[in-house]
């Protein structure tokens, strides 16, 4: 059997749901959080860490049952898996495959880490707009004070 294969094999586990691959190793309880599961989102969740792979070295996969994820929720995701691939999983079989989307810019999903910035100004309810000069590797600037910010630190400092 292939690395491919038996990776395969693990995904075909669940019924219905959503299947997240290719997540960079380390990343997939951010990516948990990201999507609000534990916090609004109660389905069962399952997590495979450091998958080898192919494709990236090493990976992380999570699969949610009973819950198809929408483009808006996986495209939040950007921020630190822009190259993951999604699998819909309908009667134990792919039904649809998405991808993330890196626009341009990245709203409402992390604050800028600079707290002398107008976004940390409460009597400025501005959205928290991100711009993406680049996705590999991944830099980001704020839109408002203009500094470069690290994924580690967006990623404390979720919406
Ligand atoms: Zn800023």
């Amino acid at each position: 059997m292939s690395a491919n294969e038996q990776s395969m094999r693990r995904v075909t586990a669940i019924k219905n749901g959503t299947v997240i691959d290719h997540i960079p190793s380390g990343y997939s309880l951010t990516v948990l959080k990201m999507l609000g599961i534990g916090r609004v989102m109660s389905n069962p969740v399952s997590m495979l860490m450091n998958v080898p792979s192919k494709k990236i070295g090493s990976k992380d996969m999570i699969k949610v049952e009973d819950r198809e994820l929408n483009q808006y929720e996986l495209d939040r995701l950007a921020l630190v898996a822009p190259h993951a691939s999604v699998s819909i999983i309908r009667a134990y079989t792919v039904a649809e495959k998405l991808s993330i989307n890196l626009g341009k810019e990245i709203v409402n999903v992390a604050r800028c880490a600079f707290s002398n910035c107008i976004t940390a100004n409460p009597r400025e309810p501005l959205p928290h707009r991100l711009i993406v000069l680049s996705d590999d590797p991944m830099e980001i600037r704020c839109h408002y004070c203009g500094r470069m910010q690290e994924i580690d630190q967006l990623v404390e400092r979720l919406i």
